[in-house]
């Protein structure tokens, strides 16, 4: 519904008079059509090279066909037609859209492409390759990744020309797909690929997409809105001309040359207005949008033009904006205003220049093109200009803005992420790391076995040693072997903390079964040797063999770095006589040092009141398992610490004589909430459910936990021994009650060894 009212110099811009031509019949044909579109939108065109370029092509996709039976090669040589046509840049970017599927889907490598058209091709159709698998992924949590990766690509602005190109094409030719693939198309068109045209100014490109799948995502509103809006068509077209008509004589009279238009509004912004306004179609009066576009280098005219708008139609102050002296975030120009018109009903109006138009419709492409050559035809674009494009949707990208398109990228803040990579998986995954990461960060971050395992790594298909510093674009795969294990300077090559972690966690756990192993070496020399020393001592005695503790002692033995007899003798020359004797019956096992930790909370102090029991250990004697309330009495030794003893003990008995310069008297601490090891023997007659009887009578009483239960039964007589942790005498006399209650049980006691 254009109408142009005046002779525009340059009217070839409406779609509807490009020559138009279908691709697939004759190959020849196509080519011929191809060079004479791109002589007539190019200043500068290499027919040489977009006919080498064009061959290839087909040459390399003989065998494909598209969903819809046309020979593959139609696809590129029609995104290649919408380069030189809608985003008219460089015979380059032609080049790289006639190439860009090659690498993808046929047997020609990247490496063929650079041989025969140069690194600048190479890398556009390399970067528009990557960015469609950024562009797969639909999860708006990746947002901030398409984000971060189009910039990390944005070098060279006609990776992402081409790219929406290739996407419109797919658009426009969406119907033979299937069903379910133009869902997954079109959602991922409106969600990605639309908000981003925006984002570089691609108003035309924007709004094709959104409509294009506005009609696959709901396709029953889409055909509604086709349906009103073709009823109401003849009425718009009236509104038009009756309100243009005195406009366009008062803008003659003072000698602009111009263009009025009436566009009707997109479907999806319509049906966007729809909702947010709970208007039907009949009930919006603006459905037009009309645009004054002035043929003019000289900004002033418009505000002539507004002028002269206002004095007929009175204006809406309120809407009056203008995007002349403030462009918008994305570079958008213009003035918009809204009047009443003759019937009384509000219109919106647009004016702008020329330039301004061309860059609404084709953004950053046009930016460049009135840069070089305000006249009427495409420019050359050189190195330079690339740079400053590069720069300037830099800043684009940079600024936060208002509209949806905008929040989405909103977080975005290049210099925050300037100490990222963007490296790729074999399959073409977009992996995010820190700069300086390495192929071992690579590893951990696919997954931990995948890092566990790792030999080695290829990067872009050469192999690199593990501390290979990757960098952006790099596609790194991994070689593992199974019976690979980390390397404790691998610590040191990873730089991510998922990497550190998981290193440190396996050489750990490596470590652990090591110190395993090295106990039982040390256990069986040590039974050799008849030395009976528990871990306490073992804890001691390495130290003061100069190990780091008892487990670097273990681990030594595993690792061999001391033979089993060298470190019996050892070990055997640090043991003092006199301290092996304080507690003769000390054979205590491995199970019993995994409580040591318990027992070492202090609950205990010297009855002196003048000494200070702060720095002294208090350790728990095994023979009869003190607890708070319990008689007890400490016995000094010798490097570990006061020993603690019920009163009562045996052993204590046998040595009070020869001991009693050592012995000093304890009391306990009020403190509560501490865990004592107290060992009770039971007996009774033996029974069936006993054990299970006597445990949920333990239990039973809080805050119980057991350690162990054992049951001999000889005779139809049993004797268990149980051993739990109680806080106190209280707490265990509890217990006593309850296994006194038990039908059967004959004898409840403590356990003395
Ligand atoms: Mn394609």
């Amino acid at each position: 519904m254009g109408r142009s009212a005046s002779k525009s110099s340059r009217s070839r811009r409406s779609s509807a008079e490009l020559p138009s031509h279908v691709f697939g019949s004759d190959v020849e044909q196509d080519l011929a059509f191809l060079l004479s579109e791109g002589r007539r939108n190019l200043a500068r065109f290499n027919a040489d090279l977009v006919e080498r370029a064009f061959r290839f092509c087909v040459k390399a996709h003989e065998k494909d066909v598209r969903v819809s039976g046309e020979p593959y090669y139609t696809h590129p040589a029609n995104v290649a037609l919408i380069v030189m046509r809608e985003l008219p840049l460089d015979d380059v970017s032609v080049v790289a859209a006639l190439l860009h599927d090659v690498v993808e889907d046929t047997s020609f490598s990247l490496k063929d492409v650079r041989a025969q058209f140069g690194a600048e091709v190479a890398d556009i159709v390399d970067g528009a390759t990557k960015i469609s698998d950024v562009f797969k992924s639909r999860e708006i949590t990746q947002a901030e990744n398409y984000r971060k990766l189009l910039l990390s690509l944005v070098n060279d602005v006609r990776v992402i020309l081409v790219k929406f190109a290739d996407r419109l094409h797919n658009m426009r030719t969406i119907d033979s797909l299937s069903r379910e693939r133009q869902e997954r198309l079109a959602r991922e068109t409106m969600e990605i690929y639309a908000p981003f045209a925006h984002r570089f100014g691609l108003g035309n490109m924007k709004w094709e997409l959104e409509d294009l799948s506005f009609k696959v995502l709901n396709p029953a509103a889409y055909e509604d809105i086709q349906q009103r809006l073709a009823k109401t068509r003849r009425e718009q077209e009236e509104i038009i001309r009756r309100f243009a008509e005195p406009i366009e004589e008062k803008l003659r009279e003072n000698g602009l040359t111009f263009e009025i238009n009436g566009r009707p509004k997109h479907f999806y912004s319509i049906y966007r207005k729809m909702l947010a306004q709970g208007k039907s179609v009949e009930e919006m009066y603006d459905l037009l949008a009309i645009r004054i576009i002035l043929d003019t280098e000289d900004n002033n005219e418009c505000f002539l033009a507004y002028g002269i708008v206002s004095e007929i139609y009175r204006p809406i102050p309120e809407r009056f904006k203008n995007f002349i002296s403030v462009p918008k975030k994305n570079g958008y120009q213009s003035l918009h205003t809204s009047v009443i018109s003759g019937d009384g009903k509000p219109l919106e109006i647009q004016i702008r220049t020329r330039a301004m138009h061309d860059f609404a419709e084709r953004g950053v492409a046009a930016h460049f093109r009135y840069k070089a050559d305000t006249g009427a035809t495409a420019s050359w674009v050189d190195a330079s200009d690339l740079e400053e494009w590069a720069t300037w949707v830099r800043d684009v990208f940079e600024n936060a803005g208002d509209t949806a398109a905008e929040e989405l990228l909103e977080s975005f803040k290049l210099n925050l992420y300037q100490d990222e990579i963007y490296v790729f998986t074999p399959k073409g995954e977009l992996r995010i790391l820190p700069k300086g990461a390495t192929p071992i960060d690579f590893a951990f971050d696919i997954h931990s076995q995948v890092g566990a395992r790792c030999i080695g790594a290829k990067v872009n298909g050469k192999i690199v040693p593990l501390d290979h510093e990757l960098i952006t674009g790099d596609q790194v795969s991994i070689l593992t072997s199974k019976n690979q294990t980390p390397h404790r300077d691998w610590e040191r090559i990873a730089i991510t903390h998922k990497a550190k972690t998981h290193i440190r966690r396996i050489l750990n756990e490596e470590r652990r079964a090591r110190v395993i192993e090295g106990k039982e070496l040390w256990d069986k020399r040590a039974k050799k040797l008849g030395l009976h020393l528990n871990e306490d001592d073992m804890e001691r005695l390495s130290v003061q063999a100069k190990y780091g503790g008892r487990t670097d002692f273990y681990f030594a033995l595993a690792t061999g770095s001391i033979t089993p007899e060298a470190a019996g003798e050892l070990i055997r020359q640090l043991v003092q006589p006199a301290a092996a004797k304080t507690e003769p019956h000390q054979a205590i096992n491995a199970d019993q040092f995994r409580t040591a930790a318990r027992d070492k909370q202090q609950g205990i102090h010297l009855k002196d009141p003048t000494a200070s029991s702060s720095k002294i250990m208090f350790s728990y004697a095994r023979c009869c398992n003190p607890v708070p309330g319990d008689a007890v009495v400490g016995i000094v030794t010798i490097g570990s610490g006061i020993k603690v003893h019920r009163s009562t003990c045996r052993n204590v008995a046998d040595l009070h004589d020869k001991l009693q310069s050592r012995i000093v008297d304890l009391e306990w601490s009020a403190a509560e909430g501490g865990e004592f090891l107290a060992a009770v023997k039971i007996t009774g007659e033996d029974r069936p459910g006993m054990l299970n009887d006597i445990t949920s009578a333990v239990v039973a009483v809080q805050k119980t936990n057991i350690r162990g239960v054992t049951i001999d039964a000889y005779d139809a007589v049993f004797e268990g021994i149980l051993t739990v942790y109680v806080a106190d005498l209280e707490h265990l006399k509890r217990i006593f009650e309850k296994l006194h209650r038990i039908k059967g049980v004959k004898s409840v006691e403590r356990f003395e060894e």
